[in-house]
This record gives structure tokens, sequence and C-alpha cells, in this order.
């Protein structure tokens, strides 16, 4: 690899750009030269890295590939990296404004775009998918017994008819909104694990200007969103399916798997589904379908395809269902309805066994079950401490269905409900009525005490029957209790229907992105006349973490919200992973944060990601937390992890901690302890 500082770029080149995004009009400057290391190229992850470095760099970054003579296109869209179809061993040129541009990129090249090589995810498109080649293998512990049943899907159709260009340019917007937040929660569910960089890739897709230029060109052309969206996606879907690359050819599959998410959102059509309960047999599945899987349905899966590695394992894994992957034929062929016996652990799969076979399934599921029955029973009781302090385990809802699963792991309460997911996705507020019956039922769902969250949309997760000013940095502007407060009349309906649910249920109320006293009274005195509700702000803004001594006197609890408290605190956007290490909960400054607002002697709860993050369990104990809410599914597992801790060795930890310099060193400090 080299650089090549001292040469100026040709002024034109032979190869037209063929995207909608505009290059800069004077060429950058500067130049450089790498050689493409890794083994499948410059494909949608190294690509969606590549990007990050691009845009914290702002010097213009153009690219062309000399081995082919592709480009240039510009580094900061993904999809155009690439189109450029840059395979193992291609050298490719980095144009730029700044040498210390061209530097940072070839540096990053150098690195392999930080794509680890020894752990390839995905077979290449030209092997033989991982089949019988390799046998079945066991992906997910667990065993069933159960009948065959396979995905069925309602059909995408996309209308040409809609509404203004303003009207389908908002519906574009909120589809996009909520097929990211989706995929960001499961980048955050596998955070830390290689899968992470799919979900990545795939919220660079939609990020991208190229892809969200070309739909939004098209909107403002007349054309409905769901088809605007439809052709921008197969435009782009066309353009990798036409690469020489064989890998980054297969790569198209996962601009469908965002394509086919956003058009979900857009059209209101649920994705696939179970049509009953069993067993459910796949080619394989994408993470959305793996990650919208109705565990009530689905006992266990066989995959024809895939592997322990995939992202459907490691989806599986987390939400506890028995998966064997690599059953080739038999996944294919077995009917529908037949029976089908699958051991998780061992990989073993039969299609109608013997009654010998079946006998000998029954028992092992049995057994099973008890071990299961055993860590459920542990997590329904309190989790203390060895020491003997009790410490609150709840749960972060967002509909029914959670609330049932975190009543059957075992949460002590539900420490946070994210209102908002009845308030996406569609063309009108719920009434009091709709908002009273369903928080109602989470309520009785779980039965246990609820912390029900006010509307938490705005800037970035804009509402279709909110009117709300663009802005150019939405995390930083209205959203929150902010938006609330300017439709008073929305935040009224919310809190009369709150108020009328705790008058049969153990109920309180938060209020999101609090940053001054004003905002909380403001809100109390929207609460219904006589209300007595419990009103609690959550901790997410770090000026509100340092005085919240003046805060006090207007809430009654608190709870921290490390996941936008962090965003604020290391100034790193949530869900760019292009600043994913600096936006680490356990960076010390936080700890600070959290240090601080405990010592304001409110109640006080954690319910960002860190409270179910193995190393922030034992420093936020340390810093004198006491109260956690997690993920359902995490619940067992948290609890049993402060059964193992005692609060002395906690607290000497975290004053360690706080004394550190980055996140890398406190999760060196606790993984060393
Ligand atoms: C947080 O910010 O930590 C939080 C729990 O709220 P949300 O993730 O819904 O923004
Ligand atoms: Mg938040």
């Amino acid at each position: 690899m080299q650089t090549d500082p001292s040469s100026p770029v040709e002024p034109s080149s032979p190869v037209e750009p063929s995207s909608s995004v505009e290059l800069v009009e004077t060429p950058p400057a500067m130049s450089g030269r790498f050689t493409v290391r890794n083994p499948h190229g410059l494909h949608a992850r190294p690509a969606a890295r590549l990007v990050q470095e691009v845009r914290r760099l702002a010097a213009d970054v153009e690219l062309v590939n000399l081995t082919t003579g592709a480009g240039p296109e510009p580094g900061s869209s993904m999809i155009r990296v690439a189109v450029l179809g840059a395979a193992q061993g291609h050298e490719v040129e980095v144009r730029a404004r700044t040498q210390e541009a061209v530097d940072a990129v070839v540096a990053l090249a150098e690195r392999g775009f930080d794509e680890s090589f020894e752990t390839p995810h995905e077979p290449a498109a030209d092997q033989e998918p991982a089949t019988s080649a390799g046998g079945p293998r066991g992906a997910s512990p667990g065993v069933v017994l159960g009948p065959a049943r396979r995905l069925v899907s309602a059909p995408l159709e996309v209308s040409e008819a809609g509404g203004t260009p303003e009207e389908e340019s908002g519906r574009l917007d909120v589809a996009l909104a909520a097929a990211r937040g989706e995929v960001e929660a499961t980048h955050r569910a596998l955070r830390q694990t290689p899968e992470a960089e799919i979900f990545e890739a795939h919220l660079a897709l939609l990020d991208d200007d190229s892809l969200l230029g070309r739909a939004r060109a098209l909107v403002a052309e007349g054309r409905s969103a769901a088809a605007a969206w439809t052709d921008a996606v197969a435009e782009v879907h066309d353009e990798w399916a036409a690469l020489d690359d064989p890998y980054l050819r297969e790569r198209a599959a996962d601009v469908d798997a965002v394509g086919e998410q956003v058009l979900r959102s857009i059209t209101g059509v649920a994705p696939a589904a179970m049509p009953a309960a069993g067993v459910l047999l796949a080619d394989d599945l994408t993470p959305a379908e793996a990650a919208a899987l109705d565990l009530d349905l689905v006992q266990g899966v066989v995959l024809a395809a895939g592997s322990p590695t995939s992202h459907a394992a490691i989806l599986a894994r987390a939400r506890d269902v028995p998966l064997v992957v690599g059953a080739g034929d038999l996944a294919r062929t077995a009917p529908d309805g037949a029976t089908v016996a699958l051991d998780g652990s061992t990989g073993e799969v039969h299609v109608d066994p013997s009654d010998e076979v079946r006998r000998d399934f029954e028992r092992r599921a049995e057994a099973e079950r008890e071990q299961r029955r055993t860590a459920l029973d542990a997590a329904q009781r309190p989790a203390a401490t060895t020491d003997g302090v009790t410490v609150v385990v709840g749960a972060n809802l967002g509909s029914v269905a959670d609330a049932e699963l975190a009543r059957a792991s075992g949460a002590d309460k539900a420490g946070l409900v994210r209102t908002e997911l009845l308030f996406l996705g569609r063309d009108d507020a719920p009434g009091e009525d709709e908002q009273a019956t369903t928080y109602a039922a989470v309520a009785a769902a779980l039965d246990r005490r609820v912390t029900l969250r006010t509307l938490d949309v705005g800037g970035d997760k804009p509402l279709p029957y909110v009117a709300a000013p663009a802005e150019d940095n939405p995390f930083l502007g209205v959203r929150g209790v902010r938006l609330s407060l300017r439709h008073p009349d929305l935040l009224r309906t919310q809190l009369a229907a709150m108020a009328r649910v705790a008058d049969d249920a153990d109920v309180e109320v938060m209020v999101p992105m609090v940053a001054v006293p004003a905002e909380m009274d403001a809100v109390r005195a929207l609460l219904p006349e006589g209300s007595s509700l419990r009103l609690g702000m959550m901790v997410e803004v770090p000026s509100a973490a340092l005085k919240l001594p003046a805060l006090a006197a207007h809430v009654d609890f608190v709870s921290i919200g490390t996941n936008d408290l962090t965003q604020y605190a290391v100034a790193a956007e949530r869900g760019n992973p292009g600043v994913a290490e600096l936006g680490d909960p356990l960076d010390p400054g936080v700890l600070q944060l959290v240090e601080r607002v405990v010592a304001a002697g409110l109640p006080t709860g954690v319910c960002g990601e860190a409270a179910a993050d193995p190393a922030g369990v034992p420093l936020l104990l340390g810093l004198g937390v006491r109260e956690l809410s997690v993920a359902p599914p995490a619940v067992p597992r948290v609890k049993a992890l402060v059964r193992t801790l005692d609060t002395a060795s906690c607290a000497a930890l975290a004053r360690e901690a706080l004394t550190l310099p980055d996140a890398a060193a406190v999760r060196r400090l606790v993984a060393g302890s």
C-alpha cells in the first residue's frame, strides 16, 4: 500500500459515477492507494465502516477501483462504495481534499476496515450453503417435539396511489425511523458479538445518501412512498446483483432485507409469521424474520442452511429458541404438520420419529423443562447480593407480549414502558380510551408495578400527525418532553389515560429528556385534577444529572437512561457505529454522572442498556444503584449475576473505575476483577 501525496489527481475520470449522489465540483487534490485485503472485498460491512470514517473526515473522499476502472464514487455512500466492486487484491485509489483524510482511509484499509477475517460469519456465495455438507448442527439448546410449520406472509402490494408529496415524504420518514428503531434494537442486543456488524451495515443502508436521495427524488416527482422506495431499492439491488464478485453480488440480500423491512412499515403489512404453534422449518431466516418470531408459537427452528454463528442463530439463543442449522433437505421436504423432534444442543433432527425416538425426546424435553423451571423459579424470587442487599430487577417493555415475557422471566416490575410504540406507524394519535386499554393490558399482564413513560418521540422519530420543524440536529432538538409540552392536548390525553389505569393498577409515570424543573412542573400541571400519580423523570441530559438536587423537589423518583445520557455526555450519537466505541456507558465520565445522581438521594433506577451489561451491573451496584430495568429475556441472567456479587467489592471496583480514562480501561478492570 502506498500514499502518493504529491500527485494531484487527473481532473477528469474516464468512468462517470452512476449515482444520484453529487460528487464535488472540484476534484479533491490529494490521492493515495491501497490494495483490498478483506477476503470478501469491500462488501457492505467494511464499506459501512469506510463510510463512517469518510463522514467523520468530511473531506470529500472519492474512490476509484484502479483494477476495474469503476468509479469515482463518493466515499460517503455505502451503496456507491459497494458498486465499485472492489474485491480482494484490487487496487483502489483514494482521492480527498486533504492528505490527512487520504492517510486515514489508507490506514483503515490496512486494518482491513476493522473486519475480523478469522471469523467469517457467512458462507461465500460460491460455496454450497451449509447444509448436509457439515450435517445438521445444534445452534441454540433445547429439546422439542412439535408439528412442522412454515412461515406465511401476506403479500406486499405496492400501490402507486398515495397522498401529496409532503404526506408521502412523511410516510417514508416514519417508516425509515421505525425500521431504524428495529435494527438499532437488534444491534444493541448483539452488541459486542461479530453479528452486530450485519446490523451496522443495515443501519448504514437506512442512512445512505444515495438510496434515500433516490427515494426522496421519486416521491417529489409524485410517486407514492411505497412505490418510490421499492424502485430505489430495486435499482440498488440490480447494481449489486450485477457485480462480478460473487460475494459482493450476494450482499444484494442485505439491500433486499432492509428494503422489505421499510416497505412493510410503509404498507403496514406484518412480517412473515407462523400460522400456528410448532417447529418452524425454513431455508434460512433474515435478521428481521428472526427478530420478529412470535415466541408464543415458535417451539423450535430447523434451518436448511445457516450456521451456528449466523444472525438467526445468535438471535435464537438470545430469545431462547431451540435451533438446528444445516439440516438441508430434511428442512425443505418435511411435510407441513409432520412431527419434528429436535435437540438444539446435539443437532439431532427427526421427522416422523419412531415411537422409541419419540419417547427418548419426550424424556429429554421433560428433563430440560425441569431445569428451566428451576432457573425461572430462581428468577421469580427477588435477587439479593451475597451480603444480603436486595436489587430490584425490572423489565423494559414496549407491548403486552413483552409484559407477558417479563412476567415469565421473573421481572420485579416494569421499570420502563416505551409508550411511543403505540403512537408510531399510524396516521393519527391513539385516543384516551385506546391508550388506557393498552396500558391496562400491559399492567395486567405483568401484574406488578409499571412505570409508564410519556411519549418519547420527535426529531429522529417523527409522527405524521404532530407538526415538527425539520431540524439539523434532531437529537438536540424538540424531542421527548420538549415535544410533548408543545402539544399539550396530546400529553393531557396521555396523562389522563395513565391516571385512569392507576385507579386499578400499580402505575407510576416517568418523563423523558427532562432538563429543567419547569418541564416537570408543566407536566404535573397537565395531570387530571386530584390525581396522585407518582411522577418521575428520566435522567438523560448530563446537566440534569449534575444539578439533580435542584430538581429533587419536583420529582418523586428518577431513572437513569444511560443510552441517551451516554450519547450526550460523550458526544457520540447512539446508533452511529462509527462512534460506538466512544458511546460506551461504562465511560468513567458517564459513571461519574451516575454517581452524582445516586448521591441526590432520590429513589433511583437505571433503565438503559448498561443495566443488562455484565460489566455494567457490578459498577452500577458499586455506585449505589439498587434498581435495574432490562430487556425481559435478560432478567434471569441479571438476577443470577446480582446473586454472585457483594456490594463492598462492587464499591471498591466502582471507585477505581471512576479514576480511569476510558470505557476500554473500565472493561479491562472489570474483566480482571
Ligand atoms: C435511555 O435513553 O437510556 C432509555 C432507556 O430510553 P430510550 O432507549 O428509549 O431512549
Ligand atoms: Mg432515552
